[in-house]
């Protein structure tokens, strides 16, 4: 198993609805409460490093503005037009690029201006307390490593601040390539400036978006009605263009652009976009977060990517407590918290449905005064009893 390709799939069957567990965390107190016990309790003898790793999904960017296209059934419900970009078409086909890259273009300024949220903050501040060992995020957005930048972060799925060469791999700032996109699509720029000016991309009301004709989606591109995409142009990767790799050829347009005589120096975000292979070192420093730590907090996250999902089954089967907070059904969420009692305290696990923003910072009001008493309180547990 753990020698096999990991590719990013998306997962679109509807998901039931939750259960939840211990049934006490079914009200934001008593599920602040079981969280508590949950991120507190001692590690079972010789189970990791007595922290936590926290695995997050679209769930927790909900709050900075940006949609969780897969709703609350683990389907694509609140966005039914979108369909992510696969892969394989982005590498093969110079139309496609062209459509992405505007969308893009048009979604960049929304997704730089959006910033992370309270509970970003509140993984920031439990972090603080010495209680995680590290955060795994399945988001593109960046807002972890801003919110916390010493508490390590692991992007599964990669990260937009970048554009990578699909040739040589040189990786390149998302910010200067928006300029170059400018300059090579004056009137693109135009109308993003007057949808700037307009409040459309600016608003972080999706009602008052989509009255103004746009949607966001969450990998930071824009949905544009009836707009001719294939006018668009994008760039060509600068370090291929002086030395092509051998065998290849890289030109560009009369405009300046990349050309589709050419057979390299193709740019394409630094994300793992749908049915593309997560890099072997990704994969290992996420599988080794996951096996130094003690138990496993998902957040805001269905586990609709098998990648996703793979890594809580690696940690149940290590016999890890799982806890999940997520608005909704969770793929296969049975197997991970079915053997928790409905009247535990939160320490084995628990499962809860509310939202992130309420949850997270009652969490660490609850913590924050306590955690110096806490910390000395789990050292007095671990003292050899004197007649030993
Ligand atoms: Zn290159």
């Amino acid at each position: 198993m753990t020698s096999m390709p990991l590719m990013r799939i998306p997962y679109t069957t509807p998901l039931p609805s939750p259960t939840i567990i211990p049934s006490s965390a079914s009200t934001l107190q008593g599920a602040v409460a079981a969280l508590g016990d949950f991120i507190t309790a001692p590690a079972r003898s010789g189970v990791g490093n007595g922290k936590t790793v926290i695995l997050s999904g679209a769930g927790i960017s909900v709050a900075s503005g940006l949609a969780d296209y897969r709703g609350t059934n683990g389907t694509y419900t609140l966005n039914k037009t979108y369909r992510p970009i696969y892969f394989h078409e982005f590498s093969a086909s110079h139309e496609a690029r062209k459509r992405y890259w505007a969308r893009s273009y048009l979604g960049w300024t929304n997704l730089h201006r959006s910033s992370p949220n309270k509970s970003h903050v509140a993984v920031a501040n439990l972090g603080k307390t010495g209680l995680l060992s590290s955060v795994i995020t399945q988001n593109v957005d960046s807002f972890h490593s801003k919110a916390h930048p010493t508490l390590r972060t692991l992007e599964l799925h990669g990260y937009l601040r970048s554009t990578v060469c699909l040739s040589c791999r040189t990786e390149y700032n998302r910010d200067e390539f928006q300029k170059d996109l400018s300059n090579l699509n004056p009137s693109w720029a135009t109308f993003l400036d007057e949808m700037l000016k307009s409040g459309a991309l600016t608003t972080e009301n999706p009602e008052a978006r989509r009255s103004r004709g746009l949607k966001t989606n969450p990998d930071g591109d824009v949905d544009v009605p009836d707009v001719e995409y294939t006018t668009f142009r994008y760039p060509a990767c600068p370090v291929c263009l002086k030395n092509p790799p051998k065998g290849t050829k890289v030109e560009l347009d009369d405009d300046g652009a990349w050309s589709s005589t050419s057979t390299a120096g193709v740019l394409k975000p630094a994300v793992i976009m749908f049915g593309e292979s997560i890099p072997g070192h990704v994969k290992l420093a996420v599988e080794s977060a996951i096996d130094e730590a003690s138990r496993m907090l998902i957040l805001g996250s269905s586990l609709a990517t098998y990648s996703a999902w793979r890594l809580v089954k690696r940690a149940k089967e290590q016999g890890k407590p799982i806890a999940i907070v997520n608005i909704g059904g969770v793929r296969g969420e049975e197997q991970f918290v079915a053997d928790i009692s409905s009247d535990s305290s939160g320490a084995q696990g628990l499962r809860c449905s509310l939202p992130l923003e309420d949850v997270l910072p009652a969490l660490v009001g609850n913590l924050s005064p306590d955690t110096s008493k806490w910390s000395t309180m789990r050292n007095d547990s671990f003292q050899p009893a004197p007649w030993r």
